[in-house]
């Protein structure tokens, strides 16, 4: 038997665009809550979200944005990044996620090669001066949210006719561009349509039983899938209630909107729930109301799921695993699932989607419980990598199978796991990170020859990266400080190495590619044998 899946139902896909569906959801459940932005205190109906939608869309209008063209998000969670969100797809215009962490090193590369028209930002958020890293790159078509700015947007459309450019409007265009660091160095833009992301974030309400009666805890980041496809369109499509329970993810913020908003449903990546049960004031929080949630984005422990099941009251929580390329959910439990299965597994291929795993050297599908590259198949698969049609050839082959780079095994029961991982991405908190791409930056340093960074275990964040130096001749060399320092405002907090190792060069095979295992093999033990901290402040 072999390690192929493909996923079926009785339930079929949606074929109609994200406003199309928006609007059935609308005439259906008006009346009921859509958004409930906690730290304001604003809320919306769905017929008010529609309404302040449209104030958006048509302001766009007024902006001539046409259909195609991009238009950036950058802020936290906030009320106006979901009306940014809806109002881009019913002009058919082409979202562009930036994470709220990018400084201008990754917000100048992702203005530019997404060909951005119009960036609707927050004015700051953190340590971050959003206003002023704008200026610094010289970008001047920009929307301030809280200012006059936002204001003058929403009133700007008067007269605008959205059911005529709605008309022009497929559900297979682009609609979102979400950046994911590459192996290439820097990120990649995957394209995605009103059919990718429509239908995941159906499918998956559909496999965790969402109705109108359901409220969405949304703590993780809506410039990530897991927020504006698992959380926000699997909220729109159901008539579910939104609650942003923060700009940022804080813990106790969480649980409190839960209790407050008496929440059914909370997502988090397995670092989110294990500071959620691990506050000292836990047992004081009345999560009563919920009943499922959704744990995904990096291997999820499964005495972290076994907690959230008894502790958290989410009997029915599911695992969900995927990728941005993928819209992103390509396997998930379902509630019906054993306990085990729903604790120690990936779960099954999305309904009407296909999974495989392959023996990546030579391309055949292994056998039942052999590890190997997991691919999948179908409507959640993207477009493509915006501009960058070498680096999607090598994505999604010519059978339209995206390759993960993902382990993976696939038991006689089609229910799968996560074994590991190809390429050499860190994940560190919840936040990918390529090696490569840290790699590059540092070279720019002048004191720096060459340069390797690899990821070491790390308790709290899983991993931590850790940069190996060869250094120019005649310099001193450099520091964990000194590379946090030149780092800083450039490069995102969660890409900046927390370690540094000097060296005079690096293991390596004999065709001269550099042996990373080895590197981290090596890495534990000076990290071991030295007191970590002194190397983190050396
Ligand atoms: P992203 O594109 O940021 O969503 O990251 C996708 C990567 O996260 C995948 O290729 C996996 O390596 C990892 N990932 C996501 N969900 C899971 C999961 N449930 N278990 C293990 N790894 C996961």
């Amino acid at each position: 038997m072999l390690s192929y899946a493909s996923g079926t139902s009785d339930v079929p896909l949606l074929g109609e665009t994200i406003g199309a569906n928006l609007e059935r959801t609308v005439a259906a459940f008006g009346d009921r809550e859509a958004l409930v932005d906690v730290p304001t205190g604003r809320r919306w109906t769905y017929a008010e979200f529609d309404a302040a939608v449209n104030d958006v869309a048509r302001g766009l209008l007024a902006r001539d944005i046409a259909k195609g063209d991009r238009v950036g998000i950058w802020a936290p969670n906030c009320a106006e990044w979901v009306l940014v969100q809806y109002a881009t797809a019913k002009i058919g215009a082409i979202l562009v996620n930036v994470n709220p962490a990018y400084r201008t090193h990754e917000l100048d590369y992702v203005v530019r090669q997404s060909g951005m028209r119009l960036l609707v930002s927050a004015v700051g958020f953190k340590t971050s001066d959003y206003r002023a890293m704008i200026e610094e790159i010289g970008f001047t078509e920009t929307v301030f949210i809280g200012t006059g700015d936002w204001d003058a947007l929403v009133t700007a459309g008067e007269g605008h006719d959205l059911a005529a450019r709605a008309a022009t409007l497929a559900f297979d265009d682009p609609i979102n561009i979400q950046y994911t660091s590459g192996t290439t160095g820097f990120p990649k833009g995957a394209t995605l349509s009103h059919h990718n992301i429509l239908n995941n974030g159906y499918f998956v309400g559909e496999l965790v039983g969402y109705t109108e009666r359901d409220r969405i805890c949304i703590p993780v980041p809506l410039y990530h899938c897991f927020g504006m496809v698992m959380g926000n369109l699997a909220a729109t499509s159901h008539g579910a209630a939104m609650v942003l329970p923060a700009q940022g993810f804080d813990p106790a913020a969480a649980l409190r909107a839960v209790t407050q908003e008496r929440c059914t449903s909370l997502y988090g990546v397995p670092t989110m729930f294990i500071a959620e049960l691990g506050l000292a004031d836990f047992p004081a929080y009345d999560l009563s109301s919920l009943r499922t949630g959704i744990m995904a984005g990096s291997p999820c422990p499964v005495e972290v799921m076994k907690r959230v099941v008894a502790e958290m009251n989410m009997a029915e929580v599911a695992i969900a695993y995927g990728m941005t390329e993928t819209s992103p959910v390509s396997t998930m439990t379902r509630a019906d699932d054993s306990l085990e299965r729903r604790t120690g597994t990936v779960g099954r291929v999305m309904p009407h989607l296909e999974s495989k795993i392959i023996d990546p050297a030579s391309g055949l599908v292994v056998p039942r419980g052999e590890p190997g590259e997991l691919c999948t198949r179908g409507s959640s698969v993207m477009l493509g990598y915006w501009d960058q049609p070498e680096a999607t050839a090598a994505a999604i082959d010519t059978a339209r199978w995206m390759h993960t780079g993902d382990l993976a095994t696939m038991d006689p029961d089609g229910y799968l796991n996560i074994v590991g991982r190809i390429k050499d991405l860190v994940i560190r908190g919840g936040e990918n990170v390529y090696p490569r791409e840290v790699e590059e930056f540092l070279y720019t340093h002048p004191d720096i020859a060459d340069v390797q960074v690899i990821g070491v275990p790390d308790e709290k964040y899983g991993e931590e990266l850790m940069a190996w130096l060869v250094m120019r001749p005649d310099t001193e060399p450099l520091t964990a400080e000194a590379i946090r320092e030149f780092c800083t405002g450039r490069l995102a907090h969660f890409k900046v190495p927390r370690y540094v190792h000097v060296v005079e060069g690096f293991p390596m095979t004999v065709t001269g590619k550099v042996r990373k295992v080895e590197m981290r093999e090596r890495a534990v033990e000076i990290l071991d044998l030295h007191d970590a901290s002194r190397i983190r402040n050396a």
